[in-house]
């Protein structure tokens, strides 16, 4: 008999007749001759509405409360789907993610999994029953209630494969897979079959939010293969796994778009050591996330400084620069927003010469101003006009020669 993980996103869990439909396929699972523990998001647009009714009642509710509200999505679904596939006539249980064993650090809105003990997932498995667990939440060792970050379903999907050595993970959402981008941005995008740890990990780290990259990153870390695929149908998704001779030939696999980006720019910087530790360290002190970061050559003892960050964390900037760039003996201080970052990766990249090149003249050709570029072993990203993302995705994507054949 072998142990299957399921995890059904948002969309699929959207409506009771979506719940039925995924309660069917539970089911169906377990009449194959198999154990299942299913996890389940809150049904989509729950998560975001508990975020609005927190701000109608308070400015800057505490990170300790929005988790008690933001666990409650999730803990609806779990019992919907337990109800839905005993209705059909099966043997279902609902447990939240602290009746699942999963304790986690106290950062709350953004906790990490430190330990699972699924004593209780276990016993019912044991006795035939199919479990249902509640994703993106866990508890403390003092037993407050603590979430994943968004999209952390995912991540309890993975960390429960991982800790009850299950023979399959399956993430089951609104798409057939993982595609070589958005297809809601690029109409012609085709479903990855196979795609490494570290592909999905860049993608999802630079905006495709088909997976939350955490999950990806723990999957990578203690090797637990999944397959990302649709609740709508029976088609064989993307497989994610460890990387192989045969993936590397792929130079380029697929392509990330994040939009609402914003850049700033510190001029006149002085040239000497140290400086760029004050700016960036005053960021970090205030909890500035930092992503691109660019160093002109210093011309007669000073330089530019360019950084982007994501439009939100732009508000938290506030006059903090302005009191830097003073104490330092910089020049000035200009944001810009109305940006977006294009990502091409793969893990062919390693070994092949020119995707820069190819991926400039597209954007060239196109009219496409590339604002600032940074690279890594398996990723070349751009910063471009936020207005020309799509254009630019759909461009990078044919120049690559990932599309798929035109819809008829
Ligand atoms: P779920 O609610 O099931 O977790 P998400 O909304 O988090 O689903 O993720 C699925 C969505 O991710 C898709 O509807 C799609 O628009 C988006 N997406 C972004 N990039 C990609 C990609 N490269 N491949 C597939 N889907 C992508
Ligand atoms: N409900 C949470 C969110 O919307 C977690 C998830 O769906 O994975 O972010
Ligand atoms: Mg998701």
């Amino acid at each position: 008999m072998a142990l299957i993980v399921q995890k059904y996103g948002g969309t699929s869990v959207g409506t009771p007749e979506r719940i039925r439909n995924v309660a069917g396929r539970i089911l169906a699972t377990q009449r194959e001759g198999n154990s299942v523990v299913a996890v389940v998001s809150a049904m989509s647009g729950v998560t975001d509405n508990l975020i609005k009714l927190s701000r109608a009642v308070s400015e800057q509710p505490t990170d300790r409360e929005m988790d008690v509200l933001l666990s409650t999505g999730e803990q609806t679904t779990i019992a919907l789907t337990a109800m839905a596939i005993n209705a059909l006539g099966g043997r279902a249980i609902s447990l939240t993610g602290a009746q699942a064993g999963i304790l986690t650090d106290g950062l709350h809105t953004k906790a990490k999994i430190a330990n699972i003990t699924p004593r209780q997932i276990r016993k019912y498995l044991n006795d035939g029953v199919i479990v249902i667990v509640a994703g993106f939440q866990g508890q403390t060792l003092q037993g407050t209630i603590t979430t994943l970050g968004r999209g952390g379903s995912d991540l309890t999907a993975i960390a429960i494969a991982a800790a009850l050595k299950a023979h399959n993970c399956e993430i089951y959402t609104d798409v057939d897979g993982v595609y070589t981008c958005d297809p809601r941005i690029v109409p012609r995008a085709r479903k990855i079959d196979v795609i490494a740890y570290d592909e999905l990990l860049e993608m999802a780290g630079s905006g495709s939010k088909v997976m939350q990259s955490r999950s990806v990153e723990f999957a990578k870390k203690f090797n637990v293969p999944f397959e990302v695929r649709s609740s709508f149908n029976q088609n064989r998704g993307t497989i994610v796994k460890e990387e192989n001779p045969s993936l590397e030939k792929v130079v380029v696999r697929g392509v990330s778009i994040e939009r609402k980006q914003a850049k700033v720019t510190i001029t006149n910087v002085p040239d000497t050591p140290g400086t760029a530790s004050r700016i960036f360290t005053a960021l970090a002190d205030a909890n500035v996330v930092i992503d691109v970061i660019v160093q002109n050559v210093s011309v007669s003892g000073a330089t530019d400084i360019s950084f982007t960050l994501s439009q939100d964390e732009l508000d938290k900037l506030g006059g903090l620069l302005d009191e830097v760039v003073r104490e330092i003996g910089a020049g000035t201080v200009a944001e810009q927003s109305g940006i977006a970052k294009l990502s091409v990766v793969g893990i062919g990249m390693r070994t092949h010469s020119g995707v820069a090149a190819t991926l400039f003249e597209a954007l060239g050709k196109g009219g496409i101003n590339i604002q600032m570029i940074s690279t890594s072993e398996i990723k070349i990203a751009v910063i471009i006009d936020e207005a020309k993302i799509a254009e630019a995705a759909n461009l990078a994507h044919e120049a690559f020669g990932l599309a798929g054949p035109a819809a008829a």
